[in-house]
């Protein structure tokens, strides 16, 4: 039996995550679930799976939560200590929180010495340094869902990067991949959120329609695999049937295919090193018939170009990055600025931003709080 606890357990992975746990109740435990503020949906999860601790985040509708879990022995609870308390109660925690919101409860998983099955990339963007250096001290393993780095840690089979010439990260290109600058200036969100390939969180949606999505995967995966910058190639490739590759030094390459559907990471981490089925439609290589590829356009998608330069400047860049790319991606889900104005946004907190990386995780929250009122203190301005 492996305990599971899913940090995020409402959101799109943790759905996926809880499908995949319930069809197989011999193989997992659930110790705990956590969920911003939906008490309802988290209640009855954690009702149906019989977990130990449920976790409000939103402090105010503890009492809700106590009154939906009453008679069950359930223990309610919320805030940001009861988050932690989440992290640490299982073997493998999935986390699957969305941006920086997720770093403190991953932190303390991390430093616990848990087995970590990481979605949540903003975390690793924000702190990757800091997040590794206390996974080396702890013992903590972190295994990659998000689907390109969990392709390229089964093209690895269990080997280091030594040997290893190139990642190669594949991008959908997202719904606005034929569409011309001026044809994306004025998209809106419904048009954002629309994926061709993936159904997800609304975010991460909007990061695809960007590829700031791909950038902020760029950057987790010099974290993942300690390659540099100059050695992790993006490519488009509409299909989303190839999730990434890796090439050797000597030219071999190698690459993870399957249907587009995040229940075969997540099947992959959660089985890890053994293998379960997720119910995913087998991949029909007749029916896809061909792969096409296209070099990403970084004149349309500047947000690739910015997430390259803030992994080479390194120190806070990469967190200024990920926290104004937050703030500005809110504002245009809220209809406050158009989708043009998030690169911009996110170019101009880049290029005022010259700090070295915080040392500690609770200067690293201080930092992107600051990046985040900067960049809020902007928006009016951009707003029509
Ligand atoms: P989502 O918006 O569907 O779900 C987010 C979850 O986090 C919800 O359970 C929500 O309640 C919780 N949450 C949000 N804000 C919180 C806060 N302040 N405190 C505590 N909990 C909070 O998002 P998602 O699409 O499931 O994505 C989750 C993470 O996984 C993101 O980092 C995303 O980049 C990554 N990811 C998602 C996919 C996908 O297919 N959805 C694929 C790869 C990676
Ligand atoms: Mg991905």
């Amino acid at each position: 039996m492996k305990r599971i606890a899913i940090l995020g357990a409402t959101g799109s992975i943790g759905r996926s995550t809880l499908d995949l746990v319930e069809a197989a109740p011999e193989r997992f435990e659930v110790t705990a679930l956590t969920a911003a503020t939906n008490v309802a949906q988290l209640a009855a999860d954690a009702r149906r799976t019989r977990a130990r601790l449920a976790v409000i985040a939103d402090d105010s509708r503890l009492g809700e939560l106590r009154d939906a879990l009453a008679g069950s022995g359930i223990e309610a609870a919320a805030g940001e200590g009861a988050l932690a308390e989440a992290a640490v109660s299982a073997d493998l925690v999935i986390a699957a929180i969305v941006g920086t919101a997720g770093l403190s409860p991953v932190m303390a998983a991390v430093r616990a010495g848990k087995t970590i099955g990481l979605a949540n990339k903003e975390a690793l963007v924000s702190a990757g340094a800091l997040m590794l250096e206390e996974a080396r001290r702890s013992g903590a393993t972190l295994l990659p869902i998000d689907s390109e780095h969990n392709a390229i840690f089964q093209c690895l089979a269990g080997q280091d990067c030594e040997r290893v010439s190139r990642l190669i990260l594949t991008a959908s290109g997202g719904p606005f991949r034929t569409f011309s600058t001026e044809e994306m200036a004025r998209v809106t969100p419904a048009q954002a959120v629309a994926h061709p390939n993936w159904s997800m969180g609304a975010k991460i949606s909007v990061d695809s329609a960007t590829m700031m999505n791909k950038g902020l995967e760029l950057i987790e995966a010099h974290h993942l695999f300690g390659l540099p910058e100059e050695r992790i190639d993006i490519l488009v490739h509409p299909q989303s049937v190839i999730h990434s590759l890796v090439e050797y030094a000597d030219g071999s390459m190698l690459a993870q295919l399957g249907s587009p559907d995040m229940r075969v990471p997540i099947g992959h981490i959660l089985a890890w090193p053994e293998r379960m089925p997720t119910g995913a439609r087998r991949l029909d290589l007749l029916e896809v018939a061909r792969l096409d590829f296209e070099a990403p356009d970084p004149a349309r998608f500047p947000a690739l170009r910015l997430a390259r330069e803030a992994l080479r400047r390194g120190g806070a860049a990469p967190l200024t990055l990920n926290a104004a790319n937050e703030v500005a991606v809110e504002a245009f889900l809220a209809g406050a600025i158009h989708f043009g104005d998030i690169a911009a946004i996110v170019e101009e907190q880049l290029t005022r931003m010259d700090q070295p990386l915080p040392d500690s995780i609770p200067h690293v929250l201080a930092l992107d709080a600051e990046v985040r009122d900067r960049t809020r203190a902007r928006l009016p301005e951009l707003a029509d």
